[in-house]
């Protein structure tokens, strides 16, 4: 059966931990940590022209590339699930939990400050077996962020994951989903990939209809930590992966 792992991937990384596998039909999923919550407030009050986004030059000279993955290929046989937002005490046992009874493995894509107040639900993860990657330090915006403090926040939350008990990460989830230059440049300097997603199901019931909706190579995202997960949508979602 061909690997879980997004086909962009080359052979040498379909060992990475994670990057679920869920039978084909049975991905379910979350969503995305979310609109943003920008409400009525228009993108130009809050956002820098994309013009305006130039990445900086390179300290080193050196070929400065990074994928950005999105989705596996037709033809691979699974699903990958990931969570975002967490380590969150009212979310990741239970998630945790429901995982380990479904024997999937997962990814979630943590926030480095939380991960400093719950680094035990994070070596929790690793043991399980799960890949922890970077969300980010806080749940914030990387677009429009200065590229000296987006380093320091990718640096920061891997020092936390790590010291938590996980390996050094190897995917990078900016909240959002939002990427530009100079991210993508510090993404490359980190050896970061950049894993975004193909499913989202932000509801119990479209959690529900993601068991239908997620096929071959979806990256499904869901959370496990700030405001979206409830008992019921998590426990829908783990029927539906189970499906
Ligand atoms: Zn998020």
């Amino acid at each position: 059966m061909p690997t879980s792992v997004p086909a962009a991937d080359p052979p040498e990384s379909t060992g990475r931990r994670g990057l679920l596998r869920v039978g084909l039909t049975g991905a379910a999923a979350l969503a995305v940590g979310g609109g943003a919550g920008a409400g009525a407030v228009r993108y130009s009050d809050t956002h820098l022209s994309p013009t305006a986004r130039v990445a900086p030059r390179p300290d080193e000279p050196g070929r400065y590339a990074v994928r950005v993955l999105f989705q596996g290929a037709s033809d691979c046989a699974r699903a990958c699930v990931t969570f975002d937002d967490g380590p969150d005490p009212r979310w990741t046992p239970l998630v945790l939990d429901i995982l380990a009874d479904l024997g999937v493995p997962a990814t979630f894509f943590v926030l480095g400050e939380a991960v400093t107040a719950h680094p035990e639900l994070v070596a929790r993860e690793a043991e399980a077996g799960h890949e922890v990657a970077i969300h980010n330090w806080a749940h914030t915006d990387v677009y429009g962020v200065e590229v000296g403090e987006l380093r320091d926040s990718v640096d920061r939350t891997i020092a936390a994951i790590e010291d938590a008990g996980a390996s050094a990460p190897r995917l990078w989830r900016p909240p959002y989903g939002r990427v530009d230059a100079p991210a993508l440049m510090v993404a490359a300097e980190r050896g970061l990939d950049v894993l975004l997603w193909s499913e989202h199901t932000p509801t119990a019931q479209a959690a529900a209809d993601a068991a239908g909706a997620a096929h071959a190579g979806s990256v499904i995202l869901c959370h496990d930590g700030r405001s979206q997960p409830s008992e019921e949508l998590l426990r829908t979602l783990g029927e539906s992966i189970a499906a």
